[in-house]
């Protein structure tokens, strides 16, 4: 199998004011160039404001979530306010839409679109008992468990930005090349096809997955394939390590070893080390690898997701 990382846009969604639209509650907005202009150059960007859709207004009362009977968004000012299911009910309307989206960017701090750093405060307000998720994000995360989400602060970040863009790469691989034609055979070529990408992202949870994959065949396809992409987007929400890259690359020098020269070998060798070291872009050693690719029959190296196009090469982030 081979995959193609990145053919078109792809669609994602994300909090309006983000976008630069004035709808936050004081007429302002928050407007981010590197979703915008950057990821803006990959991801075809859908637009929502909950509290706009449920008819709040602009400007209108701030609310704030305070730990209640249940978690609920009221007004800060107002606390007879109470949007709480409203903001629920409006992520439940447009799921049908949010199914055909890969990936949601948030406005971070938001009780609407927080995603893990909105305060959720005591039922009098006086004190914050917890930073966790608004509740149009977190009504979102019900619906798709496994949608690549991301605050919009977040993505400043290069290397926070690089894993979103990996996970959201690989949920559209899924839907496109699993979702599909949806038969074990096509959930084990994608686990394979991700294998090495997935240890850079964590060793012993790909082992795990790995062990998961070859004992649960007989699962009902759709529970297969179920547990298969949670375990993917949970080892690739990991942030990437040196270390653990340095190992995958060292798998793929392995399947090429015996078709290059001594001083070849030795060649990709050094450059994999002063990766490690840190003293080589990673582009140097993948360049290096897809050289040497053409001159290996197997299929198995051929496909690693690894060695294609990743985020850093696309230009959206600092190589590490
Ligand atoms: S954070 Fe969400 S609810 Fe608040 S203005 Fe932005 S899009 Fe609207």
């Amino acid at each position: 199998m081979h995959i193609q990382l990145l053919s078109q846009k792809i669609p994602v969604g994300i909090s309006r004011c983000a976008v630069g639209d004035p709808v936050r509650y004081n007429g302002s907005h928050k407007h981010s160039k590197v979703c915008t202009q950057l990821l803006g150059n990959c991801f075809e960007l859908q637009a929502y404001c909950p509290e706009v859709a449920i008819g709040m207004g602009v400007p209108r009362p701030p609310i704030h979530l305070i730990v209640s009977d249940r978690l609920r968004a009221v007004g800060r000012e107002d606390p007879n306010l109470d949007v709480t299911e409203a903001l629920e009910g409006y992520a439940d309307t447009i799921a049908p839409e949010v199914e055909n989206l890969r990936g949601f960017i948030l406005m971070q701090k938001s009780p609407s679109c927080g995603v893990r750093t909105t305060p959720h405060y005591k039922e009098d307000g006086t004190g914050v008992l917890a930073h966790d998720s608004g509740l149009f994000a977190a009504r979102l995360r019900q619906h798709f468990p496994h949608l690549p989400m991301e605050e919009v602060g977040r993505l400043n970040a290069s290397d926070l930005r690089e894993n979103f863009l990996t996970r959201v790469f690989a949920y559209d691989a899924w839907h496109r090349y699993v979702a599909t034609d949806l038969r074990p055979a096509r959930v084990i070529e994608f686990y394979t096809a991700y294998k090495y990408l997935l240890l850079a992202h964590s060793q012993p949870m790909t082992r795990a997955l790995g062990q998961f994959v070859s004992n649960s065949r007989a699962l009902p396809v759709e529970e297969f394939a179920y547990e298969v992409r949670g375990k993917i987007m949970e080892i690739l929400s990991q942030l990437a390590s040196r270390k653990d890259r340095t190992n995958a690359l060292m798998h793929s020098q392995g399947h090429l070893k015996s078709y290059l020269s001594k001083e070849e070998r030795a060649e990709l060798a050094l450059l994999i080390d002063e990766y490690r070291q840190g003293n080589k872009p990673l582009s140097a050693v993948l360049t290096m690898l897809r050289h040497y690719l053409p001159r290996t029959p197997h299929q198995f190296i051929h496909s690693q997701v690894l060695l294609a196009a990743e985020p850093a090469e696309l230009g959206l982030c600092e190589f590490r």
